[in-house]
């Protein structure tokens, strides 16, 4: 099924042609913005010498820190009176950055959410539980008004109080969820505790967070859903940006509203399908926020066939972002790689803390994980044993030592909203 075939089954030739036009009306939406005035004046280029999508190459990068130098509206390219709404993204890092939406934008947004949502096989007859953060983080209200546009019953349940949050899918009939996938898990966990078997539930969207096929087949097991992955970033819009179809092997990115590009991100030098390396994207309709080539850090790759759905063009799952890799002795390690070797052991369960520190100058990796309930014996050289398989399967993965401590079922922190499974104490001297 499709929400907007036109746009999502268009031809290579006509989809250039609409990216070139709207690639350019977006370098004359930049030039409200100061940055991009001496950005491009910078580079050396004139919005009219871009011609062709080859010609993007020559455009200026946009970064992070760039967008957090300018808040909180420096980056607006229409006066805030045409602003209907402002988000912000999490902020962890310095300053949040300040999204502002004119209603042009809000509307292209949720009909993006809308051709995902319809993509996956909702429709009106289903009730949508939004399961995440409203307010400032786009996840929730971005999916809430998608869901509404599609004429899904929305439940707008937020995140916390679990208890609450089933008893609302069994009494509501919801059939599709979005959470983060870290939420799913804890969701499922305290369904089971209860005996809940939240029978109506049959599809899963989670985001937010990168998770593993292991992990996928693991929610699926537990919640009785098909889960699909959604990829979005508060620059853009929010969520959204990329999501799994039904053949759920790669995330399409709907190419008429971004311009996709993957380049080395040491090098800034453009990648060829196939070939991994950092997204960069930039958004063709964006009216309040206009974007050059913006570096968002994640990890992927441009697919090389068309999906057989019909909607051209996917990107991989993101492996990784590049400020969330780990380097530790040396070694490029992701939060998502420990996770995949633990829901493959099991005698472990899924929650997991990894501590980094560093010790006489070397890094040491100490990696807590949960024993799981059926092989939590008590008898101590059952845990020696399984604390060296642990141990054994991590090494052969990351091709690093680790130390495996087992704790009790139960006793690590639970995340609600983004789990934050890494603490690096090698800077805290
Ligand atoms: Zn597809």
């Amino acid at each position: 099924m499709f929400w907007n075939t036109a746009m999502e089954t268009i031809s290579a030739a006509d989809l250039e042609a609409l990216q070139i036009k709207r690639l350019k009306w977006t370098l004359h939406q930049t030039q409200n913005v100061a940055l991009y005035r001496s950005k491009l004046k910078e580079a050396g280029v004139a919005p009219g010498d871009i011609k062709t999508l080859e010609d993007a190459a020559k455009l200026p990068f946009t970064t992070k820190k760039e967008l957090q130098a300018g808040y909180p509206f420096g980056l607006l390219a229409v006066p805030l009176r045409q602003i209907v709404r402002i988000h912000t993204t999490s902020g962890t890092t310095g300053k949040p950055t300040v999204v502002g939406y004119t209603r042009g934008d809000l509307e292209s947004w949720s009909e993006l959410i809308a051709r995902n949502l319809v993509m996956v096989g909702l429709s009106d007859e289903d009730v949508f539980q939004n399961a995440v953060n409203y307010g400032l983080f786009t996840g929730g209200l971005g999916f809430h008004y998608g869901a509404e546009k599609v004429g899904m019953t929305v439940v707008p349940s937020a995140t916390g109080n679990t208890q609450r949050q089933i008893e609302m899918i069994e009494d509501f009939g919801v059939t599709a969820i979005h959470c983060t996938p870290s939420y799913a898990m804890h969701l499922a966990e305290v369904a089971e505790s209860t005996g809940a078997e939240l029978a109506t539930l049959k599809t899963g969207i989670f985001g937010a967070e990168p998770w593993s096929e292991s992990m996928r087949s693991e929610l699926e097991g537990r919640l009785g859903v098909t889960a699909f992955d959604s990829y979005g970033l508060s620059e853009m819009y929010g969520p959204g940006v990329a999501f799994e179809c039904p053949e759920r092997d790669g995330l399409h990115i709907w190419h008429d509203s971004y311009l996709v590009e993957i380049i080395d991100p040491a090098t800034g030098e453009v990648l060829g399908p196939g070939e991994r390396g950092e997204l960069v994207i930039t958004p063709l309709v964006k009216e309040a926020m206009p974007l050059l080539r913006y570096r968002t850090g994640d990890i992927t790759m441009l697919m090389e066939e068309d999906c057989p759905c019909g909607r051209g063009r996917k990107i991989a799952r993101i492996t990784g972002r590049s400020d969330d890799m780990l380097v530790i002795r040396g070694i490029n390690v992701f939060p998502s790689q420990i996770e995949h070797v633990l829901l493959g052991l099991p005698e472990v369960g899924e929650q997991f803390m990894v501590y980094i520190d560093r010790v006489k100058h070397l890094d040491e990796m100490t990696i807590e994980v949960e024993m799981s309930r059926a092989g939590f014996s008590g008898e101590l050289q059952d845990l020696a044993r399984i604390q060296k398989h642990v141990a054994g399967a991590l090494h052969n993965a990351l091709g690093l030592r680790t130390t495996v401590k087992l704790v009790e079922p139960g006793s690590l922190p639970r995340f609600e909203g983004k789990a934050r499974r890494i603490v690096d104490r090698r800077g805290a001297l």
